[in-house]
């Protein structure tokens, strides 16, 4: 680790205190690249403004330190979700400036929910959202025009999952089946 770090997976992930990427992918030191970010969300493609904290780690990790894998880990019990699902109507702020501005990607996944299905309601409505912002994320990855080429290239997969933090169990979003299903090796 000397000659400086080479790790094959870039990580975004929520910064809650429950979950730990080197855990959940059971790593050592060196393997993971993390990005963590209130409720593990990737925002889209910008080129206005300035400060794009998690673009710019993207941007390092798949093209400075040429990671192979990048994925994006929402999980249960999310307080970035479940805020935004259950104090705030549309258009009605969530908290301080940026963390509205922040979880404003996070009203497209509840909509996206309830599109769904009209019915969610409660932690049921934060369940499906926190589900839908792995896949919003992931769908923005694919606006990125590095992260684009790298996948034309096969240099790098994209993988979206959903951590149970209560019992440690995985579900990965299969984009063939447009459906998170459940970890075999558990
Ligand atoms: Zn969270």
């Amino acid at each position: 680790m000397r000659d400086g770090q080479k790790p094959r997976f870039a990580v975004v992930a929520c910064s809650d205190s429950r979950v730990d990427p080197a855990i959940v992918l059971q790593t050592e030191p060196g393997d993971i690249f993390a990005v963590r970010n209130v409720a593990a969300l990737v925002p889209p493609y910008e080129e206005a403004g300035a400060y794009h904290g998690t673009s710019a780690a993207l941007e390092f990790a798949i093209d400075g330190l040429r990671v192979e894998h990048v994925i994006i880990i929402g999980h249960a019990a999310c307080g970035g979700v479940q805020a935004m699902v259950h104090n705030h109507g549309p258009g009605e702020p969530t908290g301080g400036m940026f963390i509205t501005a922040w979880t404003d990607l996070l009203r497209k996944a509840r909509e996206r929910a309830l599109a769904v299905d009209s019915t969610l309601e409660g932690d049921d409505l934060v369940e499906a959202s926190e589900r839908q912002a792995v896949t919003l994320s992931l769908e923005n990855l694919d606006t990125f025009p590095f992260i684009r080429k790298a996948v034309a290239e096969n240099r790098i997969s994209v993988h979206g999952w959903y951590l149970n933090i209560f019992n440690g169990t995985l579900e990965l979003w299969n984009p063939e089946t447009q459906a998170f299903e459940p970890h075999g090796n558990d």
